[in-house]
């Protein structure tokens, strides 16, 4: 499928920008211009405005069940065109076409899971100290809502947003990334197809300051959710706040992993290898901080420096790659940044450390050992390849170096001890913990973290309520 130029979306149409302004979009694998993106400017933004305040008051009107039934119809288109969209997302953001085409098959899972849930927006009645009072508590959808998706997972980061809104009754304008813009164009795409009115949801790309910096105060607009690095997340939160709307932050993690003294060292090689590698490393749930039992710990190095050999790195559309290029050039830089910061600080390069060819983003798989807590990698999220080694002697001191961040989005643990995981369960403190095994952000399930990584849930019951007002009326009757 060949590549297409993205136009925004707005009140039903495609169209370009007004002012006829577009940016270029590169194939991370190799280097080259694939195509183009509209780019929005404040008359685009008040059209999408306009366009999301007219679509909100038809969607709320429409009863859960129609919505439902367009949003399974969605589901539908995305699972029907997954291996097409998968050869977009592909081109533009480098993963390989396998990865592509799950992430397009899950935002089929996502979408339908939600309109499911539109069925289960209730509220209640209470018990009236008087009882010619009827006393209700509604929920109401919060209006139209401005998100923010990045680029590591163009459609999955937009699919959860989009799902939540349509399912409480919610419009949303959909600020996506600019260096992917076709796959959240393809699945803004499935929503229109199966009959989403127009102005319920609204696309646009441009400079990403000015148009949050646009949509947030804006009066139309009733919440926010975002996507993307802790400093970001903090600005947009605290503009957020000085107009009193309603945020989901989703925002940067460094996972622990955890590799107790009576692990399974295959079953923690193959779960935390393969998901360290998995869209070479630029995924918010990525395991970074590998905290290994000193008495397995060289065991442990040993397998995973294999695993990441055996890693297939390649241009995403060859069969058989398991790991594509970076998304973008500033990833190589940060890689080479920890690299060399790590060594400066003692740590070894067990495999890797260095970027492959002169072409395209890629950076090898690396496996830094000995890595001293001072070392960057051990602080800052690092987004790529790259996994840090460090052995412990007690289980409590390893929970003190999950817990020594900010971050507190995903955390792994292995051990066969079911007392091991009570304290693990109890210690590390993240919003998701996955024990014995790979992640496992089913929608169905809160998806979010504490501490710097963010507030709010885009996943279970939770992601729900985040786009609705609780709201209590009570009735006398005369
Ligand atoms: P960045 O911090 O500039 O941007 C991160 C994301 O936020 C991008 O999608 C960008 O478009 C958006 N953004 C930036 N400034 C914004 C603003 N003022 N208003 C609205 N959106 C804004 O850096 P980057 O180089 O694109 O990404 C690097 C870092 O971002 C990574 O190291 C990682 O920590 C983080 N990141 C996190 C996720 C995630 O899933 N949580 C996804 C992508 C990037």
């Amino acid at each position: 499928m060949s590549y297409p130029n993205t136009q925004l979306f707005i009140d039903g149409q495609w169209q370009d920008a007004a002012d006829g302004r577009s940016l270029a979009v590169f194939n991370p694998s190799t280097g080259q211009e694939i195509g183009r993106v509209a780019h929005a400017g404040i008359a685009d933004l008040d059209r999408a405005l306009a366009a999301a305040q007219n679509g909100f008051e038809t969607w709320r009107a429409m009863p859960a069940f129609e919505r439902s039934k367009i949003m399974r119809r969605a589901a539908a288109l995305m699972r029907e065109r997954a291996a097409d969209i998968a050869v977009l997302l592909t081109q533009e953001q480098g993963k390989p076409l396998a990865e592509a085409k799950a992430e397009t098959l899950s935002a089929g899972d996502i979408i339908e899971w939600f309109a499911e849930e539109a069925f289960r927006v209730y509220g209640r009645l209470v018990p009236p100290r008087n009882l010619a009072v009827t006393q209700m508590v509604r929920k109401d959808p919060v209006g139209p809502v401005a998100a923010f998706t990045p680029w590591n997972f163009p459609i999955n980061q937009a699919v959860r947003k989009i799902s939540a809104a349509l399912a409480t009754g919610c419009s949303i304008i959909v600020k996506a990334p600019e260096e992917t813009p076709a796959g959240p164009a393809a699945l803004v795409q499935a929503f229109v197809d199966a009959g989403v009115p127009p102005g319920v949801v609204g696309l646009v790309y441009g400079n990403p300051a000015e148009i949050s910096g646009y949509l947030i105060p804006h009066p139309i607009i009733r919440k926010i959710t975002f996507t993307g690095s802790t400093p970001v997340g903090k600005q947009l939160a605290a503009l957020a706040g000085q107009h009193m709307k309603r945020v989901t932050m989703e925002l940067g993690g460094h996972a622990p992993v955890i590799v107790a003294e009576d692990a399974d060292i295959a079953l923690a090689v193959k779960s935390a290898g393969g998901a360290k590698f998995r869209n070479a490393g630029q995924v918010c749930i990525s395991p970074t901080r590998f905290l290994v039992h000193e008495s397995i710990r060289s065991d442990f190095v040993a397998a995973l420096v294999k695993y990441a050999q055996g890693v297939k790195v390649g241009d995403g559309r060859v069969a058989g790659t398991q790991m594509g290029p970076l998304a973008n050039p500033r990833r190589i830089t940060a890689m080479a940044e920890i690299t060399q910061d790590a060594l400066k600080h003692g740590a070894t390069v067990a495999t890797g450390g260095a970027r492959i060819g002169d072409v395209g983003n890629y950076w090898a798989p690396t496996i830094l050992t000995d890595v001293p807590v001072g070392a960057r990698v051990f602080n800052d999220e690092p987004f790529g390849p790259v996994a840090a080694v460090q052995g412990f002697q007690r289980l409590e001191d390893a929970i003190a170096e999950a817990n020594r961040l900010p971050y507190g989005l995903a955390g792994y643990a292995f051990t066969s001890s079911l007392k091991n995981a009570h304290l693990l369960t109890s210690g590390v403190e993240v919003g998701m913990l996955w024990i014995n095994q790979p992640a496992a952000p089913w929608p169905e399930m809160p998806f979010g973290g504490i501490k710097d990584s963010g507030y709010g849930s885009e996943g279970g019951p939770e992601a729900l309520e985040a786009y609705l007002n609780t709201r209590a009326v009570s009735i006398m009757n005369v």
